[in-house]
């Protein structure tokens, strides 16, 4: 099967072609202009490669209700030339192919349970800390929308006492994205995130913002496993704070075998950033598999 992924980005489109064992056979990426500009540009690009699917992982928020007229559009992006835009829609009638269609870290995280550190895992979550912060979450087989999508990035956290930080949240006083986002760390601290690498107290700090969020996931979706990615993630030395921070938080209150292996339960994607890329594959395969075979929501 020939299937296309399109990995919608705020500042750049990822479109390839590839199969459903995550072979990718060939990427490109096109800047995210407006989508008169962008839109024709992948048009074109899967129209002649003769897809049999389409998935899309989409920035958002979007609306992913099925029985809604307005499945499969961006709502209230702050990008206003796409608030609205119906995605899912627009490339089905162009390509004249099924498309399946879900939030960016959704992709991110079927590409973790499809291919990378959460193979075979019935309950995962995947959290990207970048430029934004935002969880994939995956609960018994099927990805998790509910009343639209989990915004998960910005639940609350506790002030850590001594942060004089404001907070980069428009909507809230202290989430977890307003104080641990890559522009968060950089306004904080007056520095890009990268140039912090030998401030241990960065660090520190970020590993508590984020712990304590991953905390509540693990009590309230029970992962088998939490993966993280984005671009403040490859600071490595974070994954052992954030492990001891979540351990010290959970209070030994979780007797789980997968909580005593800490290194195996909250670790870093394998998938060298093709994670959103490769669930979008997977995306395709399940809507043109079809309910009964494993579209989202139920098992394969
Ligand atoms: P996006 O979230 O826009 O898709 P990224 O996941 O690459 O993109 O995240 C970008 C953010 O990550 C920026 O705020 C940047 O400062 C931060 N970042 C990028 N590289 C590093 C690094 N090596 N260490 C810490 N922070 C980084
Ligand atoms: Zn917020």
């Amino acid at each position: 099967m020939q299937l296309g992924a399109l990995e919608a980005g705020g500042t750049k489109m990822v479109c390839a072609v590839g199969d459903e064992n995550g072979t990718v056979y060939e990427q490109t990426a096109f800047p995210t202009r407006t989508p008169e500009q962008t839109v024709p540009e992948m048009i074109s690009y899967f129209r002649d490669r003769d897809i049999d699917a389409l998935g899309i992982g989409c920035f958002g928020p979007v609306e992913l209700d099925e029985a809604s007229p307005h499945y499969g559009t961006i709502t209230s992006t702050p990008k206003t030339a796409w608030q609205n835009y119906p995605m899912a829609e627009t490339f089905a009638r162009a390509l004249h192919c099924l498309v399946g269609f879900d939030t960016d870290v959704n992709a991110a995280v079927l590409g973790e349970v499809t291919f990378g550190r959460a193979r075979g895992m019935e309950c995962a979550v995947y959290l990207t800390v970048g430029t934004g912060i935002g969880a994939g979450i995956y609960v018994n087989g099927g990805l998790l929308h509910g009343m639209m999508h989990p915004e998960a990035g910005h639940v609350p956290v506790r002030r850590r006492s001594g942060d004089t930080y404001r907070g980069g949240c428009p909507w809230h006083d202290c989430c977890l994205e307003g104080m641990a986002s890559g522009p968060a760390i950089e306004e904080r601290w007056g520095c890009p995130a990268a140039r912090l690498a030998d401030r241990p107290e960065v660090w520190e700090l970020e590993a508590d913002y984020i712990a304590q969020a991953l905390t509540g996931y693990i009590l309230t979706l029970s992962p088998q496993v939490i993966v993280l990615g984005g671009g403040v993630m490859q600071q490595r030395q974070l994954f052992p704070l954030i492990r001891d921070n979540v351990a010290r938080m959970l209070g030994g209150y979780l007797q789980a075998e997968a909580l005593r292996h800490m290194e195996d339960y909250i670790v870093p994607s394998a998938l060298e950033g093709r994670q959103g890329i490769l669930g979008c594959l997977e995306l395709a395969r399940r809507k043109a598999a079809g309910p009964e075979k494993g579209e989202n929501g139920t098992k394969i």
